[in-house]
């Protein structure tokens, strides 16, 4: 790891700036060459922050170990020691730890599988070097660097301003502050506070608006953001809402393990057992119990479920947001670009009371002269820029228009740019000025060069290029020097093609019950025509953002909610929308690209960001970002998200009635005053393996067939519903009396105790594994559910046997574990009551509900 080397550059905001680029050794105009940039990078180190170690591997472990079972555990291997049991309390103690270390290991490599997931999504610069800008990925830049800036980047590193035009940044990452900050090219005190340093910003804040040209002060650890996350590192452990309702639940589990033993133990002395044995009792009743495996799984299941939906486009910058997405109701999508490909075509150029493709324009004056406004008007090179304003150039082409030849001979003197509020774009070339923008608002500007008929001409053919479904601009051109009121042109209407999968996955997406609503910046009969094409409806609501800001108070919602299209919406609308949803219970996925995306993105329960065309502000605000920018993968990761719930739902089934079970065994025991069919290490040593090596296959499972034919699971459903009681109630009969049925009818053959409890063991895991092969679905028959994807379950249950034989036949093992060798009338036992326990639960989910 290279040194970062502040040193020199102690307070940069109060250097004066021709100082600092001579401290830098840099050129504020050309910035660094190649060479010395790669020498920088070399001693420097690159531009990122160090991935958090946190505090010591012992320290991490020993987090594993805060758990109020865990403390359960450790009391029951205390009291152990103190009756001389040495060998079961090293092994209790061996357990405790090896949970830790499991612990330990899964979470690491969750946090790890979400850091490299974060990487994917780039951060890049717009950097000078030898007198060129070009965009490096942020990583590489260096203190000495020149960088441009402009409204949506990330800040990549900490810089000092050397030029700026109306900059603003978001420096909430930072400070918290809200409020976009304006910044200027002052020097400052040495003393000034980080909060009021306006001269400079910081990695990892965003710009809001404005543009700047700015020196790199510090990179990497150097910054500021390097040492603020070197004094939180380590905080990181991943709290979702199910771990959130997990902990609460292992609690009162606790509790309720604690209340039990205390009973058992009065039950044991009144009828006579003596205390070294209520004890052990009391210790097997806890350590069974406990599901030890219950947190780990969790964490595993979720990070399985994050690399599956990075595979298909959408890459989550939350863990908790893997279960959210899982009860979408409702997705607001943009229309352009996610629904739509993106790809824009002119198709039709109307001017002057004619309407032609551009092929047949170039030689009608006035289509032509509104084909030069798209040429000039534009901000676009033939292969670079909007899609947009690229349809316009080739269009221009078509017609035989020479593009840059026109450019050369009207170079741009002015810009105003085109800001998705105003939707208009204006530049002026000397003594021409040229508008283009949506159809309502270019005229609004020339009604006064328009005779009313003129005007209707324009508004009718705008609604039938719309209703094919184009996006239609409007052109307008003014002499600066005579009247600044521009005079109408004519509009060019551009066909953008809805994605081939975009159709199905609305039609996937209305199937699971999930409403989805299109909000645009476009016209709404365009909108509407994109919208019937994909099938969001045969007539869909549409309704303007115009309309929108006049619906009553007490109705907004309720029409919110009815209606499927939102056109000619702007970014600070889509906010409000995001929280009347959010008032009639719904659960909202919404995306969006732009910087004044980023509240209604972190307002939304699912906020998702375009990593394609996106900005970095938006990408920042988002729980997801979408590699592809397609809405189909927004489909594919609501998919994912139930398929993890479901998992974790199985899971959890099968883990909590097998512990129970333990528990109800234990206790069976004590309340007819017989000795223990299985002593405590032997049920932590079923609890281990079975939840690493049975349990955990069930977070490899398939998705279910009906996974998208159901309506989305309610976040406020309880866990643990009426049928998983009932099945938990069921599954500790079932275990109850297998164990004692093979523990009682060896015995009663004659065998040995060790023996005895040998064959109660592994009878104990046969009902497991039979139970675990009918989790895999939790309401359906698994004898037509899964003819494959069977393939990690097997491997689960060979290891589990294997396993088992060994616990049974090895001699270590039968002194560590109090087992001995069995005969075959255990193998029988355990394949009798796998049969019973496999058909009980499969006829269980013929009434299961939930
Ligand atoms: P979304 O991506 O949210 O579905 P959109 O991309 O269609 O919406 P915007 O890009 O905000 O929405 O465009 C809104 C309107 O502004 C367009 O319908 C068009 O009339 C106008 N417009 C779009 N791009 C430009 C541009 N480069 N110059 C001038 N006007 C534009």
């Amino acid at each position: 790891m290279a040194a970062p080397s502040t040193g020199a550059l102690d307070a940069p905001h109060a250097i004066p700036l021709e100082v600092l680029v001579e401290k830098l050794r840099t050129d504020p105009a050309a910035g660094l060459d190649a060479g010395e940039a790669a020498a920088r990078l070399v001693s420097h180190g690159p531009n990122q922050l160090e991935t958090a170690q946190g505090p010591g591997l012992l320290r991490r472990v020993l987090a594993q170990l805060r758990d109020p079972l865990i403390y359960v555990l450790l009391a029951a291997g205390l009291v152990t020691l103190a009756f001389g049991g040495y060998v079961d309390a090293a092994v209790i103690g061996g357990v405790v730890l090896l949970n830790a270390l499991i612990g330990y290991v899964q979470e690491s490599r969750a946090v790890h599988a979400l850091d490299a997931l974060a990487r994917l999504v780039p951060v890049e610069a717009t950097v000078v070097r030898g007198g060129r800008g070009q965009r490096v990925p942020a990583e590489e830049l260096v203190p000495g660097d020149i960088v441009e800036l402009a409204g949506g980047d990330r800040v990549p590193a900490d810089v000092r301003f050397a030029e700026l035009h109306a900059l603003e940044v978001d420096e909430s990452a930072l400070t918290g502050e809200s409020v976009p900050v304006s910044k200027t090219v002052a020097v400052l005190p040495d003393d000034t506070i980080v909060a009021d340093r306006t001269n400079t910003a910081y990695s990892g804040t965003v710009v809001t608006r404005g543009s700047a040209r700015a020196l790199v002060v510090a990179t990497g650890a150097a910054t500021q953001l390097g040492g603020i996350q070197r004094m939180v590192s380590g905080a990181g452990t991943v709290v979702t809402p199910l771990t959130r309702k997990l902990t609460g639940f292992s609690r009162q589990l606790t509790i309720g393990i604690v209340a039990v033993t205390v009973a058992a133990f009065t039950v044991g002395l009144v009828r006579g057992m003596s205390v070294a044995e209520i004890f052990t009792a009391a210790v097997a009743l806890a350590v069974g119990a406990i599901p030890e495996g219950l947190p780990a799984a969790v964490t595993i299941v979720l990070a399985i479920g994050v690399v599956r939906m990075s595979r298909r486009g959408a890459i989550v910058r939350h863990l908790p947001a893997v279960e959210t997405l899982g009860s979408t109701t409702v997705i607001c999508t943009d229309k352009t670009g996610t629904l739509t490909r993106n790809r824009m075509t002119v198709v039709a150029i109307a001017a002057g009371g004619r309407v032609a493709p551009p092929q047949d324009a170039g030689l009608d004056p006035a289509l032509r002269e509104c084909l030069i406004a798209g040429v000039l008007c534009n901000d676009a090179e033939p292969e670079e820029g909007d899609p947009t304003e690229r349809a316009l150039l080739a269009a221009a082409a078509a017609a035989g228009l020479d593009v840059s030849a026109l450019r050369a001979t009207a170079p741009r003197t002015d810009v105003v740019p085109f800001e998705p509020e105003r939707r208009l774009m204006t530049t002026v070339h000397g003594d021409r000025g040229y508008v283009k923008g949506a159809v309502e608002e270019v005229l609004a500007l020339c009604r006064e060069g328009l005779d009313t008929d003129g005007a209707d001409r324009v508004v009718r053919t705008h609604h039938e290029l719309a209703a094919r479904g184009l996006r239609v601009l409007a052109f307008a051109w003014f002499s600066s020097a005579a009247s600044p009121r521009p005079a109408f042109l004519g509009l060019q209407a551009m066909q953008d093609p809805p994605r081939p999968e975009a159709g199905e996955a609305v039609a996937a997406c209305h199937e699971a019950g999930i409403d989805v609503k299109m909000i645009t910046g476009d016209h709404p009969g365009t909108a509407r025509a994109i919208a019937s094409s994909v099938g969001l409806g045969a007539e869909p609501v549409v309704m303007t953002g115009a309309e929108l800001d006049r619906v009553a108070g007490d109705r907004f919602d309720s029409e919110v909610a009815r209606t499927q299209v939102f056109a000619r919406v702007s970014p600070g609308q889509k906010l409000r929308l995001v929280q009347a949803l959010q008032r009639r219970g719904e659960i909202v996925a919404m995306t969006g690209d732009g910087v004044n995306d980023a509240p209604a993105l972190r307002r939304a329960d699912i906020g998702v960001a375009m990593g394609r065309t996106g900005t970095d502000a938006a990408r920042q605000a988002a729980d997801m970002v979408l590699t592809d920018d397609d809405f189909a993968s927004i489909a594919a990761a609501v998919r994912e998200g139930r398929g993890v719930f479901d998992n974790l739902r199985k899971f959890i089934a099968w883990t909590l009635p097998a512990n129970i079970g333990e528990g109800v065994v234990v206790l069976t025991a004590v309340l007819l005053g017989v000795a223990l069919p299985i002593v405590p290490v032997q049920i932590l040593w079923i609890n281990m393996t079975t939840a690493v090596f049975l349990g955990l296959t069930l977070a490899f499972e398939p998705q279910e067939p009906n996974l998208m034919r159901r309506p989305p699971l309610s976040p406020r459903q309880p866990l643990f519903t009426a049928a998983l009681l009932r099945r938990v109630v069921l599954l500790s009969i079932l275990l109850v009396a297998a164990a004692f049925w093979a523990y009682r009818g060896e015995l009663a053959a004659g065998a040995a105790i060790a023996e005895a409890r040998t064959s109660a063991m592994n009878v104990f895991v046969g009902v497991q594994i039979a139970y675990l092969i009918s989790c895999r679905s939790l309401n359906r028959l698994v004898v037509l559910a899964w003819p494959r994807h069977s393939g990690i379950l097997a491997l689960g249950i060979g290891a589990t046997a294997a396993l088992q034989l060994v616990l049974t036949y090895v001699p270590v093992m039968n002194t560590l574990f109090h087992t001995a060798p069995v005969g075959a009338g255990t193998w029988f036992r355990v394949l009798v009551a796998g049969a019973v326990t496999f058909v009980a639960v499969e006829a269980d989910k013929v009434v299961w509900r939930g």
